[in-house]
């Protein structure tokens, strides 16, 4: 089974992860088998800046809304899905807390990476110095191109946009997400980042909104805290 794997992760040991492609797709089941692991949680993901924190597996159904999952549990995967969106993987140096963010533009406008840090902050009291994140396989700036509504909602709300937002012929304009969310962990006080670089849209192994059309299936990111 192949998934892409993040060198800084790999080289960690205490956790275990992968962003699957269109070969695993989200066949969760396969993936746990895979990884050893008991349970991927997951969430009903909604474009929104929820954050969850997962403190009982017994009592979480998939169901709950959100799109940034944290945890603390040991064994317990969490998981996001996308095709084209960010998926970010996030854990601190003493192998505590992992979190799963899944950050689309909408996401990446309202600050999910940032909300997520923040709770890490509150619910756990690690600061942001000690974490490290990987910004996973996601349509790059080669492809996502954005119309002058998109464009706009960013600068208005962001005076640093120009170092993600480009003009690309009239009324289009180039989102660099992985950029955006970068400057956003930075912003919140993480220094370590590392971005896979890979274009979900330019590669065909991975599923693409953008190349395939509505009703195209996502690939699941991982990461879990192993007790061994
Ligand atoms: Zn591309």
């Amino acid at each position: 089974m192949n998934f892409v794997k993040s060198k800084k992760l790999e080289s960690m040991g205490g956790v275990v992860h992968g962003f699957s492609n269109r070969e695993v797709g989200t066949d969760a089941s396969l993936i746990e088998k895979y990884s050893k692991l008991p349970r991927i949680a997951q969430l009903k993901q909604i474009h929104s800046a929820n954050v969850v924190v997962l403190d009982d597996i017994e009592n979480h159904d998939d169901l709950r809304e959100g799109d940034s999952i944290i945890t603390s549990l040991k064994d317990v995967g969490i998981g996001i899905r996308t095709a084209d969106c960010v998926p970010i993987l996030i854990v601190d140096r003493d192998k505590s807390i992992v979190a799963a963010v899944h950050a689309g533009w909408r996401g990446t406008l309202s600050e999910i990476a940032i909300k997520t840090i923040n709770t890490i902050k509150s619910e756990y009291g690690i600061d942001s110095s000690l974490l490290t994140s990987v910004i996973g396989p996601s349509i790059s700036s080669c492809c996502y191109v954005v119309g002058e509504d998109v464009a706009a909602l960013f600068k208005e709300r962001f005076s640093n946009c120009d170092q993600y937002l480009f003009e690309s012929g009239e009324s289009k304009y180039v989102l660099d997400l992985g950029i955006a969310n970068k400057i956003a962990l930075e912003k919140a006080g993480v220094a370590d980042i590392e971005i896979v670089d890979i274009c979900t849209k330019c590669n065909a192994n991975f599923y693409s909104y953008r190349r395939e059309g509505k009703g195209v299936s996502t690939q699941l990111s991982f990461i879990a805290l192993s007790s061994t």
